[in-house]
């Protein structure tokens, strides 16, 4: 079976292309372009027989992944279940399923029944978490076992992995000379990597045999997501030489995936303060040759923790802004337990928020909804006001909580409504009609 970059080489469009155009306003040869070039990816294993397509990369709105999963101290497959649904609800665009608690392969098989999105996961985490309870030592962990491993989820319907593959003895021997870091190392499955190669003192095999892991990937047609393991997880630590000596890696090594023909994704960063997002956005994008990125947030400040999704948010509408194409919300759990249902959809609801404001930015001959809603606000036209925007329910259950006497209001002025009485105060002549008419062909 070939690859959609494969086939997008051969100059042929498939039908997941042609899905991605429509939905995205191109036409089916500029989908096409684009993923020949390995500036869009299409998380899509062909071993799921219904998900949804969805691209992912340049050129195209920016996609947000909500991300569930269990631990060790909570592990309730219904509950997962019922977050997938809520993610789903929300408008999430894709999935990943990170457990480390309970039975694995049934809660990744239960979770990608339940779900209609393209579904991801890190490997590490199943693996790392058996080798700990079958040898009491993660570090035990046979490397032959992680490759069964990954052509197992694969074979159940991962569309997208992230792996961390950047991680080597060069990017190591940063971290070791650097000494120090505020944040330590907080990927799950780059510090228990490290630890592993420190213990076996052997490279990561997941670099190694980078090869071999494109080769199961491309069996499946799945995207290879280069994890970021050495992120910063504090913003005094953003763009140590560790995380650099990463990201170079992980750009090199996403150059040589799309030669063997593999969709290959990037992913960024963790705690960024605002000023330097831009940069690493550009970073990404020059030294990988345009590959799709994939960051978690970024978390701008450390100190938000109970609203992390929104600390998060203003980091990910800047992300989005410059270039990132895929945002992992982060939940208002985010450094304090596992999310629960209501913590999903904050999550989804605030990153998709802040993808839209990014997308606004990144693309300005796409602003046209935002027009609509402001007419329609203007016009006190609540109902049309209410279709047009991103949370109509929240929007109606605010408004329905604190009625107004007077409709074409609300109770935020009342009498002194600004929306209502705004083309009354003309008084040389131009009417409000006029002034509408004239609004709405600038
Ligand atoms: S009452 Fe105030 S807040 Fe409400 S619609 Fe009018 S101007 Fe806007």
């Amino acid at each position: 079976m070939k690859t959609q970059l494969e086939l997008a080489k051969e100059g042929q469009v498939t039908e997941s292309m042609a899905i991605v155009a429509k939905d995205e306003g191109f036409s089916p040869e500029e989908i096409r372009c684009g993923v020949a070039a390995g500036h869009i990816v299409i998380p899509c294993n062909p071993q799921r027989k219904t998900q949804r397509v969805c691209g992912i990369g340049r050129g195209l709105r920016t996609k947000v992944n909500a991300s569930i999963g269990t631990s060790s101290d909570i592990s309730d497959v219904a509950l997962e279940i019922r977050k997938v649904r809520i993610a789903e609800e929300e408008g999430a665009d894709t999935l990943m399923e990170l457990s480390t608690g309970g039975d694995l392969d049934a809660i990744r098989r239960a979770v990608l029944e339940h779900c209609s999105l393209p579904v991801g996961n890190v490997p590490l985490y199943q693996a790392f978490a058996e080798a700990g309870r079958k040898y009491r030592n993660p570090n035990k962990l046979d490397a032959e076992y992680l490759f069964d491993l990954i052509e197992r989820q694969l074979a159940d319907g991962m569309s997208f992995m992230a792996i961390h593959c950047g991680i080597n003895r060069f990017s190591v021997e940063r971290l070791r000379k650097q000494g120090f870091r505020y944040g330590g190392l907080v990927s799950k499955g780059g510090t228990f990597m490290v630890s592993w190669m420190d213990y076996n003192r052997c490279e990561n095999p997941l670099y190694e045999q980078f090869d071999r892991v494109c080769a199961l990937m491309k069996k499946y047609d799945a995207v290879l997501s280069l994890g970021n393991g050495i992120r910063a997880g504090a913003i005094h630590d953003s763009h140590d030489r560790a995380q650099m000596a990463e990201m170079i890696i992980n750009c090199e090594l996403a150059e040589l995936g799309r030669e063997m023909g593999c969709q290959m994704m990037v992913e960024g960063p963790g705690h960024v303060p605002l000023d330097e997002i831009a940069g690493n956005i550009m970073l990404e994008k020059r030294m990988s040759g345009g590959a799709p990125y994939y960051v978690l947030g970024p978390l701008p400040a450390d100190s938000g923790a109970g609203y992390d999704h929104i600390t998060a948010a203003i980091g990910a509408a800047q992300s989005a802004w410059h270039g990132a194409d895929l945002i992992c919300y982060i939940t208002p759990a985010e450094h304090l337990a596992l999310p629960n249902e209501n913590d999903v959809r904050e999550g989804v609801r605030a990153t998709r928020l802040a993808a839209r404001i990014g997308d606004i930015a990144k693309y300005p001959e796409r602003r046209e909804l935002e027009k609509q809603v402001a007419l329609a606000r203007r016009d006190s036209d609540f109902e049309e006001y209410f279709r047009l925007s991103m949370f109509p329910e929240k929007m109606r259950e605010v408004r329905d909580s604190r009625k107004p006497e007077n409709q074409a209001t609300c109770t935020m002025c009342g009498d002194f409504c600004a929306m209502e009485r705004g083309f009354s105060l003309f008084k040389d002549g131009i009417s409000g009609d006029k002034c509408r008419n004239k609004t709405e062909t600038l």
